[in-house]
């Protein structure tokens, strides 16, 4: 399927996501038009609102990597349980902050961007898009005349 290695470096940032505070780890992919893959874990802090998600550090990445042409991106993650696995629970979709940066990221690429989310072990994904998460949505064209 070709969605298995955005899905698995996904799930492998989701691994390293540092959460200690509220155990809920998630890792996030981006595939840009260049093909390449820039992943992002979720980073918590001990000043809980300063929080940055799986899906910011992705986007980030690629902006540091000058590479922010996005076409889709994958996002996994569960609460951490024994052993630290994760729990397989309901697919992880972006909060409404990151649809907005996913929404710019759709503007800069001139495309909607494909969101693909997951429960921890990939048994259940959920196939939307920037459009469909956040409708009607403040954009760039918002902040131009006429
Ligand atoms: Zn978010």
């Amino acid at each position: 399927m070709g969605d298995d290695d955005l899905l698995a470096a996904a799930r492998a940032a989701a691994a390293d996501a540092y959460a200690p505070y509220s155990g809920f780890a998630v890792g996030a992919a981006v595939r840009t038009r260049s093909g390449r893959i820039h992943p992002g874990a979720n980073m918590e802090n001990a000043s809980y609102g300063l929080s940055l998600c799986a899906e910011a550090a992705a986007l980030a990445r690629a902006v540091a990597e000058n590479d922010f042409q996005v076409v889709e991106i994958a996002v996994v993650g569960g609460k951490r349980g024994e052993g630290g696995t994760l729990v397989p629970g309901d697919p992880v979709t972006p909060c409404g902050r990151c649809r907005q940066l996913l929404k710019e990221a759709a503007d800069v690429a001139g495309a909607d961007i494909r969101v693909i989310s997951a429960n921890a072990d990939l048994s259940k994904v959920l196939e939307t898009t920037v459009s469909e998460l956040l409708p009607h949505a403040f954009g760039p064209d918002h902040l131009t005349d006429g």
